[in-house]
């Protein structure tokens, strides 16, 4: 994946959570609990009951920007 910034090739990786990895619009009160946010978003494991604690995610060091792309 190139980096949607200056255009360089990003290095692939992980991102690890412990209780499934999302992204909310609003922050939880309880990070364990961010299912329960309204519009949430799973990054990793998508459509199963569980979601996995790792999605894959791509790094730029020049900009200093990760990528997490996800399944919709
Ligand atoms: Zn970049």
């Amino acid at each position: 994946m190139d980096c949607p910034y200056c255009g360089d090739e990003m290095q692939a990786g992980f991102v690890r959570c412990r209780d499934g990895v999302r992204w909310s619009p609003k922050k939880p009160p309880v990070a364990a609990l961010a299912a329960l946010v309204p519009d949430s978003v799973v990054l990793g494991g998508h459509g199963s009951y569980a979601p996995e604690s790792t999605a894959v995610a791509y790094n730029c060091s020049s900009c200093k920007m990760v990528v997490i792309p996800y399944e919709g």
